[in-house]
């Protein structure tokens, strides 16, 4: 058995840079919390700009819906401009922080680097997710490899009993921001979840390692959040494009369930 352990699904909202004003932002986290609040067996965040997370702090968050961020500084605070750092998140419920997706790494980030944000969001307390994805797929499968050097790098400092505050998100690049039918077969993420439980298990021994949530994300819609779950075997779901639709975000985290 290599699955997570745990009973709860996870669904976690990117909202990337969106939307463009407070008033909407409100408006989208409003019904995503009333909607998800109903579902049970599920733990939804939604990651807004940092911006906006004051606001939806004010809000509120509960049990089953939390907050989180897109990104987050390795250093608390200093001479580094334009940066947030966990602890100055962490006093607006942020939860949870998304580290290391592919338009960050596309803006620059390495591994290292990556692993060094990781770290320190734990540190903090707060939950780091990880994200990880080959841009394209060759038939020789090096792809693999490639998932193997994000994951193995990434984690170099993180310790066993650190592994609590870590998810993995598996994002391969060249399947995010399309259409449905565009995402990633159930049965080659199912292939891949495997290969990410055995990273893990290498790196940290069994036990720890099936407690980590591995989630899928790339083009994640209503229509085929099931079978990633069902078929693909993940946690849970990392969704961009479709959370800033409430109505679907809902019907994706009523699918999780
Ligand atoms: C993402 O970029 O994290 C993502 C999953 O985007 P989308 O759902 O739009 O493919």
């Amino acid at each position: 058995m290599l699955h997570f352990m745990h009973m709860s699904k996870i669904v976690i909202a990117n909202w990337k840079m969106n939307p463009s004003s407070p008033v909407e932002a409100r408006k989208i986290y409003t019904a995503i919390k009333k909607g998800a609040a109903k579902v049970k067996g599920v733990d939804t965040y939604v990651c807004p700009p940092f911006v906006f997370l004051p606001e939806l702090a004010k809000i509120g968050t509960s049990r089953k819906v939390g907050l989180g961020v897109q990104d987050s500084f390795y250093e608390e605070t200093g001479a580094f401009t334009g940066q947030v750092s966990p602890e100055m998140v962490a006093g607006y419920k942020a939860k949870i922080a998304i580290v290391g997706h592919s338009e960050r790494r596309a803006m620059g980030e390495d591994n290292t680097l990556v692993g060094r944000k990781v770290r320190h969001v734990i540190e903090e307390g707060i939950t780091a997710v990880l994200c990880v994805g080959e841009s394209e797929r060759t038939e020789e499968g090096d792809y693999y490899k490639f998932i193997r050097e994000e994951i193995e790098v990434a984690l170099a400092g993180v310790k066993r009993n650190d592994l609590k505050k870590l998810i993995v998100a598996y994002e391969p690049i060249w399947a995010i921001g399309k259409r449905a039918e565009e995402a990633l077969n159930p049965e080659a993420l199912y292939e891949m979840m495997l290969f990410i439980r055995k990273v893990l298990i290498e790196r940290y021994g069994r036990a720890p390692a099936l407690k980590v949530p591995i989630l899928y994300g790339g083009s994640v819609k209503g229509s085929n959040a099931r079978e990633f779950i069902e078929e693909g075997g993940v946690d849970g779901l990392l969704v961009g494009g479709a959370s800033l639709k409430p109505e679907e975000f809902i019907e994706i985290v009523k699918s999780a369930a």
